[in-house]
């Protein structure tokens, strides 16, 4: 087996074109445990983990770009853990401080579980993933980046560089409040069972609301989203009782679950409905919820 411990992200795109067949290893949390289940038997494998250009998140051209090796401990300090508090609060419920210390952003996207727990906040960002090849980029929202479980538009040869997330979704609150519920079996080391992530734009009087382990890929809300923007008095920051019932009833109506071994489909929606009412109703509480 060759590998490869790439010093620059234009090595990684050298080897991936000169060894086709090579692949990413980044924290591998996720790479390794398929090795060592013998579902992997890489022949070549290039590390990413160590890449500058990789790593943190900086504010460029009015969006807030997140490497792919922002790593679950790096989403939970401040002052990214304020500008983006639904990211942060998706990061806490990741596997153990071991975990959150190794997992990277781009291997959550790449992996592309149904249950990954980044992915429903980066849709309810209206995030672009930034894919870098030999000599070209792509760039797709998250929506389009997930085709479905464990499947990417990512091709050979590319890989994930940066989210990028508009700023105006990511001031913090007051102007934006963010939340990410999250249902499991346990409290801490557990896959998702349901999730959900919102953002509240107060400034732009935006809603977007995104479903993990409710389907194959992130789901959007989008009708609950709608209903919210429209029954809203947004000055007030306050909703009527059924509007937020109807809110949670419509999210609940979006997601498209399966009966799994973690899981029945009824109860998958039923937590859906409850996350999002619950959401909808901190967020416009305001800052102070702790989750
Ligand atoms: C005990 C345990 C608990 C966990 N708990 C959770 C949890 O609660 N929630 C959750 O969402 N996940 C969880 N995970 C899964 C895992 O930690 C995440 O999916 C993590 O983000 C993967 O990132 P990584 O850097 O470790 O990726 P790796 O394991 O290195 O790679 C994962 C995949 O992504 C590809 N890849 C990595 N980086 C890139 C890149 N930049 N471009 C293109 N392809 C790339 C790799 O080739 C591989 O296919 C858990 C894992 C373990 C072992």
């Amino acid at each position: 087996m060759t590998v490869t411990v790439a010093a620059s992200l234009d090595e990684v795109l050298e080897v991936l074109e000169a060894r086709p067949g090579a692949e990413i290893l980044a924290g591998g949390t996720d790479f390794m445990v398929e090795v060592n289940f013998g579902h992997r038997r890489p022949r070549s494998v290039v590390c990413v983990s160590r890449l500058p250009e990789l790593r943190g998140w900086r504010e460029e051209g009015g969006e807030l770009v997140l490497g792919a090796g922002l790593t679950y401990t790096e989403m939970m300090l401040p002052p990214l853990a304020e500008r983006l508090p639904a990211l942060a609060q998706a990061a806490r419920t990741v596997g153990s401080p071991q975990i959150r210390n190794a997992g990277t952003l781009g291997g959550n996207l790449a992996t592309a579980s149904p249950a990954g727990d980044t992915l429903p906040v980066l849709a309810a960002l209206d995030a672009v993933v930034v894919l870098r090849r030999w000599g070209g980029e792509r760039r797709m929202p998250v929506g389009e980046f997930l085709v479905g479980p464990k499947r990417t538009a990512l091709l050979p040869g590319e890989v994930v560089t940066e989210a990028r997330v508009p700023v105006g979704l990511a001031s913090g609150p007051p102007a934006v409040c963010q939340e990410f519920l999250k249902v499991g079996t346990r409290n801490a080391m557990v896959i998702a069972v349901a999730s959900v992530a919102l953002v509240v734009d107060w400034v732009g009087r935006r809603v977007r609301c995104a479903l993990g382990s409710a389907g194959p890929a992130p789901i959007r809300a989008r009708e609950a989203e709608a209903r919210a923007e429209s029954s809203m008095d947004w000055e007030g920051r306050r909703l009527a009782a059924a509007d937020l019932d109807a809110f949670g009833h419509l999210a609940g109506e979006a997601a498209r679950p399966i009966d799994d071994h973690r899981s029945t489909a009824s109860y998958r929606r039923h937590a859906v409905t409850v996350c999002a009412r619950r959401a909808l109703e901190r967020a416009m509480a305001g800052p102070g919820w702790t989750a």
